[in-house]
């Protein structure tokens, strides 16, 4: 006789890609209902909503033989698929040119981005094309450089897919915004929910129940251009400030081009700062002077938008752990600061798996 064991029952606080993926890993398992609860949803932008403001790309920044770098592993798989196979998630393959100057050593840029620095990264043999760049390829003031591929995804079509994916497998989303996370308990379609997966970014530091002071935001200033860039590039500092940065990504499917950047840490604000605006220009095209006709400065870049977004940093790492809250059975994804796309699958999986172990399958064999 087969016996029909009723679903549980999960709400997902957070529809960034965070939030979106965890409820896709737990929806892809066919045994767990999921209902999707966040103040900000796709076609959303606010301050506390950083998803769409991201660049976004997978250039991993977790050390060797860490949980960071197996989670980026398996995301770039996936993201590597969906690049080849599925268009609508909009994300494309692209060529990425990765700098470095010696006098950058120690700098927070440096200090941030190190893994991506090295002539012989942890990655090496999962990128694709992988191999350092001869002399004659490296631009004036560089001291050396590697090249691979790896994929850059437009947020505005990559979020509403993962929705939509989510809604496929018979997901419910609602709106609504928690002053204490045992509160998502009692959001569920059906009834009062088995567990809570909370994925709230930056928020994790001011919802109750929660109140998490080591997440801080990681502030970083772009500016969104229509002209085209030929490879993803990025170098390990720069001469105008310790905590500015420059890289540059072409989004896929006309999402413009990204130019960042700043990587500043403890900054809430989000008012763009006009002189940085320009620098951040002016870095880009002597870094990547294809941006620009032969001979323009910053007038030849046809800009779309700037804005500030704030990265949801948390000292210490990302905090992917289970609690039990007021009697609610919590299951924290958070604190992905700058690498929420490219760890999403790998951190979805790992939050899936701190849930199944609460299914009352798992429960009985353990
Ligand atoms: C300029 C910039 C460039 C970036 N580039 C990259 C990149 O190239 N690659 C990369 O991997 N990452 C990049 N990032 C980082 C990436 O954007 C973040 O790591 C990621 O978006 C974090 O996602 P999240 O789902 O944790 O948080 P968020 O996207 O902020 O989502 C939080 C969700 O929780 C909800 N929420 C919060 N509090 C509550 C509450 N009390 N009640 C209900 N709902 C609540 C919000 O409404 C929202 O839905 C970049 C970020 C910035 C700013």
């Amino acid at each position: 006789m087969t016996t029909h064991r009723a679903k549980q029952k999960i709400v997902v606080v957070g529809a960034g890609v965070v939030g979106l993926t965890s409820a896709l890993a737990l929806l892809r398992r066919g045994t767990y209902s999921v209902t999707v609860v966040g103040t900000h949803l796709p076609g959303d932008f606010a301050s506390t909503y950083t998803s769409p403001w991201a660049g976004a790309n997978w250039w991993p920044v977790s050390r060797a033989d860490t949980r960071e770098a197996e989670w980026d592993t398996q995301t770039f798989r996936e993201l590597w698929r969906l690049a080849n196979t599925v268009p609508a998630a909009g994300i494309a393959v692209r060529e990425c040119h990765i700098y470095k100057r010696n006098k950058d050593a120690g700098g927070i840029i440096t200090d941030w981005i190190d893994s991506l620095l090295s002539d012989e990264p942890w990655f090496r043999e999962l990128a694709p094309g992988f191999r350092k760049l001869e002399k004659a390829e490296l631009p004036k003031g560089v001291d050396s450089g590697t090249t691979f591929s790896s994929v850059c995804i437009n947020p505005a079509i990559f979020l509403p897919y993962v929705l939509g994916e989510c809604l496929q497998l018979g997901a419910t989303v609602r709106r609504g915004t928690l002053r204490h996370i045992a509160e998502a308990a009692g959001m569920h379609a059906e009834g009062k929910a088995d567990v809570v997966v909370n994925c709230t970014g930056l928020m994790a530091g001011k919802l109750g129940g929660v109140m998490d002071e080591k997440v801080i935001p990681a502030r970083g200033q772009i500016v969104v251009v229509r002209n085209e860039a030929p490879t993803m590039m990025t170098i390990s500092g720069t001469d105008d400030g310790p905590e500015e940065s420059t890289y540059i990504m072409m989004r896929p499917n006309g999402g413009g081009t990204v130019i960042g950047g700043s990587y500043e840490k403890g900054n809430f604000e989000t008012a763009v700062d006009p002189n940085l605006t320009q620098r951040i220009m002016k870095r880009a095209i002597e870094l990547c002077p294809e941006l620009v006709k032969p001979g323009q400065g910053v007038e030849g870049l046809d800009v779309i938008k700037t804005y500030a977004g704030l990265r949801p940093f948390r000292i210490g790492g990302v905090r992917l752990e289970k609690e039990v809250i007021d009697d609610v059975v919590v299951v924290h994804n958070y604190g992905a600061g700058g690498f929420g796309y490219q760890a999403s699958y790998g951190m979805a999986e790992y939050a899936a798996r701190l849930v199944d172990e609460q299914s009352p399958v798992e429960k009985a064999n353990l």
